[in-house]
Order: structure tokens, then sequence, then C-alpha cells
């Protein structure tokens, strides 16, 4: 069994303790990684410093970008082993692991072109001063990813910050770190200078919180839980250092009864039993228009019985979910909606020779939902999909906004006018008409509202939060 270190100024430090990595679709333990803490997190904050005195620090903008490009082929070369990787780690079905390989590699070449193309400006003055902007790194840059999609969610977080100068920490999510030190050993091979990307495996409560903490760090980028983002911006406002936090949602889809149903009914069911529904922007509400709803409803629920769940080998239409614990919250969401007597309209069947052990759980649609009870507000962070009957536009907003989260927004409607009102009232990140992009769209500016965080990731826009923007004036004379 492979036991795997941190990787710290471009060497493999073993861990003194180590944590074992279970595979989420048969409970067996298939590697350990190693368990660090604040001395490990130190080190490789060192690391990236001296990187920023030395080498790391004299590449210009255009060999940046290039070195992100030679990653992004790497990891496009490696793309089958990589795939492999992430599907027995995190639990997916292995073409939806494919399907992120190519998702990271993207996010590296996307910000490798975009490596030279920020600058900054010159500003109109005094007369006989002039005055310029320069985009700087903030230096090193800290990186905390959750486990759901570690391959995409890494190469958007760090893709941009090395862009733009930065050296890296990562801290993966604990179940699922084993894709990133695979990234890591590649870095070397496209050219990168040790110490410019580091990883340290551990809990989140160790090494994360000892990386938010460290004085060292000059920005946090974070993606997990609305708890923990708390905590990361209390940490990050100790140290009075800029925070970008992605967090949780309860994205809402609402259709009306001009829309293309049948396109949308497959889009909202896939955007929801994609990832087994652990995707922060998958559409977990839909929000129907009253004359619609039966039908609409009678059409999701016969796509909701076709799912298959199998293994990640098996590659069915779900994997299992990413562990025990997940697998309890999603059944005690399941059981809250049986006692409250909601309508369970469909739910879909695990496929044959399921292996034992895995944690696995069926695709549940759950109709006539109050758009205040628990499974309408909070992220259940599963495939279970609820729907809620809306009388007309008016109420549609009203519900759509009616939680503490503004991630994304999907709105179904022939009529245009409709479609931008709407659009321009949901609070909400982003906003999607006639489709929807959960987890996908590496050019879109991304993040959230309300209690979805701050800052954007993904698209160029991202580029900015990972810079700190430099004034200089030059009086020089009339
Ligand atoms: P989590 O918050 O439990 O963990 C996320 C990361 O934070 C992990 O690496 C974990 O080790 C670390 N962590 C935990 N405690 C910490 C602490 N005290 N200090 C520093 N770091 C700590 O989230 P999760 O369960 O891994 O992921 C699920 C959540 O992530 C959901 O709420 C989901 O919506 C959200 N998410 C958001 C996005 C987005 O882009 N908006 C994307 C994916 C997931």
């Amino acid at each position: 069994m492979k036991t795997y270190g941190h990787f710290i100024d471009g060497r493999t430090v073993p861990g003194k303790e180590t944590i074992a990595v279970v595979n989420p679709s048969d409970g067996t333990v298939v590697a350990q990684i190693a368990r660090g803490g604040a001395a490990e997190i130190d080190a490789a904050v060192r690391a990236g410093e001296a990187a920023l005195d030395g080498e790391w620090g004299r590449v210009e903008a255009l060999q940046r970008g290039r070195m992100l490009m030679r990653l992004a082929a790497l990891i496009q070369r490696d793309a089958e082993r990589l795939a492999r990787i992430e599907s027995e780690d995190v639990g997916k079905p292995v073409s939806q692991a494919r399907t992120d390989v190519t998702m990271c590699a993207r996010y590296f070449e996307y910000y490798g072109g975009a490596a030279d193309k920020v600058h900054g400006e010159t500003i109109p003055s005094q007369n006989g001063v002039s005055v310029m902007t320069f985009y700087e790194p903030h230096g090193v840059t800290g990186h905390i990813i959750p486990w759901n999609y570690p391959l995409q969610i890494m190469g958007r977080s760090v893709g941009g910050a090395l862009a733009m100068g930065n050296a890296v920490v990562l801290k993966p999510a604990e179940d699922t770190s084993m894709s990133s030190l695979a990234i890591a050993e590649l870095t070397l091979e496209a050219g990168f200078p040790a110490g410019s990307f580091n990883v340290v495996t551990g809990l989140g409560e160790e090494a994360g919180a000892a990386l938010t903490s460290h004085p060292g760090i000059g920005h946090i980028s974070f993606t997990g839980s609305p708890e923990v983002g708390t905590l990361v911006q209390a940490a990050a406002a100790r140290n009075t250092i800029p925070v970008t936090l992605e967090l949780g949602g309860k994205s809402p889809q609402i259709v009306f009864a001009d829309a293309d149903l049948a396109d949308a009914g497959t889009v909202i069911t896939r955007s929801i039993v994609q990832n087994a529904g652990q995707t922060c922007s998958a559409g977990s509400r839909v929000l129907i228009e009253e004359s619609i709803y039966d039908r609409f409803t009678a059409d999701l629920a016969q796509r909701f019985a076709a799912q298959r769940v199998g293994s990640a080998a098996q590659d069915l239409d779900l994997g299992p979910v990413v562990n025990a614990q997940q697998k309890e919250r999603i059944e005690g969401f399941l059981a809250m909606a049986r006692r409250d007597g909601l309508q369970i309209l469909a739910e879909g069947s695990f496929g044959t020779n399921l292996p034992p052990g895995g944690f696995y759980v069926k695709p549940t649609l759950i109709g006539n939902v109050p758009p205040d009870h628990a499974l309408a507000q909070e992220e259940i962070f599963g495939p279970v999909l609820v729907a809620i009957k809306v009388r007309d536009e008016a109420e549609a907003l009203r519900v759509a906004n009616g939680t503490p989260y503004g991630l994304a927004a999907g709105v179904w409607t022939a009529d245009l006018g409709r479609a931008l009102r709407l659009s321009r009232k949901i609070r909400s990140g982003q906003v999607f008409v006639n489709n929807f992009g959960a987890g996908g769209g590496i050019e879109l500016p991304f993040g959230g509202v309300k209690r979805s965080g701050h800052g954007r990731e993904k698209g160029f826009e991202a580029l900015y939060g990972f810079a700190a923007l430099k004034t200089i004036a030059i009086k020089h004379g009339v």
C-alpha cells in the first residue's frame, strides 16, 4: 500500500503520522497520507518565501504562463492515471473523473495564457507627476480545498495564483489528497522551481488551521463549508489578509410553462445527480410554475427512476458519496422527509454487484416541499432534488431568494424579458438562462453572495484577487 508524504520545497517529505485513505466504493483502505500540522505548514510557507526571493520571484510573466501550459499538457498526457486516482479517491464514476482531469488541465492552460495579460494603467494626476499601477503577487498564498472536485478546484485555485507570481501552499481535503500530490510531482517536470508549489496534507483543524493562521501567508483561498469558512475568515482577519470564500449553495432552478421542458428536465436532472449531488453549485431546488407542476415533476420522476448507482469502476450514472458521515447526513435528510410526510416522487436504483462496504445513496426526488422546510433551506450535498410549486414570477423570485445562500441559479423560460428581469433580481453569483453550468465554465467568474461566500474564482476576474495593486507616483517636473 502506498504511503504519500507532503510535497515541500520540491521534495517529498514523509509524515510523522499518517491518515488512512478510504475508497468510497467499497470502504477499504487503499493508501496512507501524511498527517501534517504547524511544523510542516511552516516549512512549506518558508519554502514559498525562499522561492519568491530566489528563482521563482525572477521568472517573468511569459515564462510563468509557459510553465502553466506545460503543466496542462502533462496533466493531459497522464490523464488516464490521474482519472483512476481521482475516481478511487472520491468514488467518482471513472468517466466523470476523466472530465475533471480535462477541466483541471484547462484551468492551467487558461491561466497560462492569461499570465502575461494582466497589466496596470497610467493615471492622469498632477502636472509633472506620472502615476502607474502594477498587479503584484500577494506573496505566499494559502489554498484549502474540499473533497468533491479535488482536481478541478485545485486547478482553479492555484492556477490563478501561480499565474500572478505567488508561491502556493495547498492543503487538500483529508479524504482526497492523492491527486493534488500527483499534480505536485508534475510541477517539477513542467519546470516550476522548488518551493513555488507546496502541498501539506492533513486534517482541517490541524494543517488547515495552521495554514490560515500562519503570519507568512498573504492571501487565503478557501473552498468548503460555510461553517469552516467563517473560521477561516476570522483567522485571516487576525493577520489582516484578504480571503476568498467559495462556500455552499442551495441553488434554485426556476421552470416556467413556456420553457423547453425536455431540455430543462435533462439539464436539471444532470446538475443534481452528477458527482452524486456533491456539487456546491448543484441546482438542488426546482421551482415549478403551478400550471406545469404535475407534468414536469412526472417527467423528472421518470428521469430519477432511471438513474443507476454503482462503484466508481462500474461507471454508472452516480458513484458512492465520499465517506460514511456524508452518507449518514444525506440519509438523515431523507428520514426527515419521510417523517414530515413529504412526497417521495421517485428514487433511482442500485446497480447489480454493488461492492459491500461502499457509501451508496439513491438519487431521490421529493415533491411539494414547503419553501421554508429544512430540505428546501439547507445544503444536503447529495443527489436529492426538492420540487416546490410556485404561482407566478413574483413568488418564484421570493422563494429563489429565500435561503441564506446565493451561489448559482437557473431560469427556464422562452420569455426573454422575464428571464432578464429575474436574472437581475436573483441574488446569486451566477444566473443561467435556459442552461445550467454546475461545476463547469472555467472562463466564467464564479462565487457567491450571502452565506455562499465572497470573492471570485474562475475566469480572468480571479486573477485580480490573487494580486495586490500597487500605485507608483513619480515626480519628474514639467
Ligand atoms: P469543509 O469545510 O469541511 O472542508 C473543506 C476544507 O477545509 C478541507 O480541506 C478541510 O480539511 C479544511 N478544514 C476543515 N476545518 C478547518 C479549519 N478549522 N481550518 C482550516 N481548514 C479547515 O467542507 P467539505 O465537507 O470538504 O466540502 C463540502 C462543502 O464545500 C459544501 O458546503 C460545499 O458546498 C462546499 N463547496 C463549495 C464550493 C464552491 O466553489 N463554492 C465548491 C465545492 C464545495
